[in-house]
Order: C-alpha cells, then structure tokens, then sequence
C-alpha cells in the first residue's frame, strides 16, 4: 500500500517512506505512527539497557526523547553500550548518545542532561514527559522516578538484568501496581555496576523495553500491564508472573 501525504499531513514524505515497513503491521494505522511521534520518552540512563531502548525507540519514530546520563564514557562501558564509539572514551555518554541518534535518525529531537536524579530534580526533569525508561543502576534513583511517575500520572517501564537474567514491567499509575508495590525492600545484593552483564542480554531487554514503550504510548497491541515479564538466557525460560498492587503502599497506595 501507498501512503498518501493527503490522508495524514502530520508525517512528512521522509517519514512516511522511513516507517513504511512498520505500518504495514496488522492494526497497526498511520494514527499509531502519528501518537509516537508526538510522544516524548525519558531515557534514564542511556547504557546497555536504556541506549538500546532508545536506539528502537529512535528508529520507531518516536518524536523526543530525554537523554538522562551523569558520567564519562569508559573502556568497561563498550562491552553493551551501543550508542557509544570507542573513541569517545572518556567523553561525555549523553553527547555522543544525542549523536549516534542524529546519525540514524535526524528526525527524533533529543534532549541531553548530564545528571544523576535527586529528589530534588526529578519532578522538574518529569515536565512534558509521556513516559520513563527506567535504566538507573541503582535502586535509589529508579524509586525516585518511580514516586515522580506515580505522583505526576507519567507512564513508566522498569527492567533490569543480573547476568543472563532479566525482568520487565510497566507501571500505570492508578491502574498497575508501582515498583514499590513489587519491590518495597531494597535488595542488599544490587550494587551499583557490581553485577556482571553481557551486552546481548541488556540488549535484548532493551528492546523488550523500547517495544513496552511503543505500545503503551501508541495504545498498539497488548502491554504486560500487571505482568513482570522475567527471562533467563542461560536456558532462554521466559515465563510471566502476576503482580499485585499494595493498598498500603507508600507510593501508590489508595490513589
Ligand atoms: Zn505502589
């Protein structure tokens, strides 16, 4: 099929052409194309995980994205870190992320910060945000974002990986359980880039992320919703499990 500029005028030739193969997918309609474009992704964090989200999230169409990284690129960063190029070791990570995203597709406008969140910056970081990739490294951030998103009603999906195993799931505020729902300890053994990963597990979580994103922000197809997606590549199980909101969670509860 031939799209025509005369049925959406809100894609242009180039994007139209670009996004061809991918509304030729059953329901999904040039509609769905317009939503993502006018849809805005908070990337937290652009590493193994958030950068390969936002790589799919890029080459989708999505409209803008945040990039949200503090810190200079390292050597131990390349075994996952797709956007990055050797050379930019020890550069920024968030400019030569807005970089790589320019190259593969100049129509997505990103936006770069070079912070860590803090309570005290996370709402203002929040502001016309659509949705959050939650690709933090440590617990603390991801439940700041995760109280922000609850607070301000923005979508957010939370995954993670330790070795080859991984998990995803999305929070809906008012609807899903919240990350302190399903985590309301920390886990002792998460410290900070202590863990071991392979760059084809993170990727792939990434892109389950990226593909999480595109249907919560399109309304295309069916999101986990109250589901934790967990897989182990060791053994490539993939199983799903239920969630369960907690009327007395200090996030969410009662809201
Ligand atoms: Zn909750």
């Amino acid at each position: 099929m031939k799209w025509s500029t005369e049925i959406d005028t809100a894609l242009n030739e180039r994007e139209l052409e670009r996004y061809r193969r991918q509304m030729m997918l059953q329901g999904f309609a040039v509609e769905h194309q317009q939503k993502l474009k006018a849809s805005t992704a908070l990337i937290a964090g652009v590493g193994g995980l958030g950068g390969t989200a936002a790589l799919y999230l890029a080459m989708a169409g999505i409209g803008k994205m945040v990039f949200i990284h503090s810190g200079d690129l390292t050597l131990s960063n390349m075994n996952r870190q797709i956007l990055m190029k050797h050379d930019w070791i020890g550069k920024s990570r968030v400019i030569q992320a807005k970089k790589t995203i320019a190259e593969i597709n100049p129509d997505v406008d990103v936006e770069i910060i070079d912070e860590r969140f803090t309570e005290q910056n996370v709402g203002r970081f929040l502001d016309g945000t659509d949705i959050v990739l939650s690709a933090r490294p440590n617990f603390y951030e991801r439940r700041l974002l995760n109280r922000a998103c609850v607070d301000n009603e923005v979508l957010m999906v939370e995954a993670a990986m330790n070795g080859m195993e991984g998990y995803l799931f999305n929070i809906v505020p008012g609807i899903t359980p919240c990350l302190n729902c399903v985590f309301p300890d920390d886990n002792p053994d998460w410290e900070e880039l202590g863990f071991a990963v392979l760059g084809a597990v993170s990727g792939t979580l990434g892109c389950l992320m990226s593909l999480e994103a595109i249907k919560l922000l399109t309304g295309y197809g069916s999101p986990l919703m109250s589901k934790m997606l967990w897989f182990n590549t060791m053994n490539m199980e993939f199983r799903k499990y239920p969630l369960y909101k907690d009327n007395e969670c200090v996030c969410c509860g009662r809201k």
